[in-house]
């Protein structure tokens, strides 16, 4: 593949107090730089934005109202922009930011937009990098973190790969977290009902979708005819492995 999109959970990029882990954001900044080296575009989707602003925000811990992770998202979102802004630039790299909504989609003008500015910037090396405006949607905050924005922006810009980096390594066939007979799927070619019965809740504070709202994602990429891979943020390598083939994880493909 030479487009990809690579969505990144808030728990793969936070340290075990809730806020965002420089060293995780490095080891992330690495593997998209590698991928770039390949001379593949990249669209990140990265969550990340509440974790990053919380404490400037005066909390110890991360808000549980939506109004209070609105307004730590409004000041972490530059700040993480800013880190990966850095580490991109220190690789020859650089990043740009995308806000958006869900109605963008829904809106033909807009949809239009979006896929331009997206094409101008990969055809030009950039690696944009997009989140949901949480000022003005609560959606992702609410439910499902980007799992089914990254899957729409695949869709968008006719990706070849979706790739969705989680806590865990692959979709199992139950809730692994309290189901310790559960199996890990490494292919799947449809979604089934007893996938979509499979898929659960998060298991961890900071995530939010669970494999349901990957499934969801899935499910767009899919029907869109983008192969998908599910697999764990901090495995070494997962990313180029994911683009080989050859990677842990799962691989949702059509038949
Ligand atoms: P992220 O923040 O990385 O997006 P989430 O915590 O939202 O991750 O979702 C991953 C979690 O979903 C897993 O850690 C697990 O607890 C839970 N889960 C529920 N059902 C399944 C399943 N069938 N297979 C794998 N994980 C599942």
């Amino acid at each position: 593949p030479n487009r990809v999109v690579i969505k990144i959970g808030s728990s793969s990029l936070t340290s075990l107090h809730g806020e965002v882990s420089r060293k995780k954001l490095e080891k992330l900044v690495d593997q998209v730089v590698a991928l770039k080296d390949e001379g593949m575009e990249v669209v990140l989707v990265s969550s990340g934005a509440v974790a990053a602003g919380y404490r400037k925000l005066g909390f110890i811990e991360r808000p549980s109202s939506l109004p209070e992770k609105q307004a730590a998202a409004s000041i972490g979102q530059g700040l993480l922009m800013e880190s990966y802004s850095e580490l991109f630039l220190s690789h020859g790299y650089v990043a740009s930011q995308i806000l958006i909504t869900r109605t963008d989609f829904s809106n033909e003008n807009r949809y239009y937009n979006m896929s331009n500015t997206i094409n101008v910037l990969l055809e030009r090396g950039i690696i944009p990098i997009v989140n949901e405006n949480d000022t003005v949607t609560v959606d992702r905050l609410k439910f499902g973190d980007n799992d089914t924005l990254s899957a729409k922006v695949a869709a968008l810009i006719n990706a070849d790969q979706l790739m969705i980096l989680s806590d865990i390594d692959g979709l199992y066939t139950d809730n692994p977290s309290t189901n310790p007979d559960a199996k890990m799927l490494e292919h799947v070619t449809e979604i089934t009902e007893s996938i979509e019965a499979a898929a659960g809740d998060s298991g961890s504070a900071v995530g939010t979708g669970g494999m349901k709202s990957k499934i969801d994602a899935v499910k767009i990429s899919m029907a869109s005819g983008i192969s998908t891979f599910l697999g764990k943020a901090d495995i070494p390598d997962i990313l180029i492995d994911a683009v080989n083939g050859n990677a842990h994880g799962t691989y949702f493909e059509n038949k």
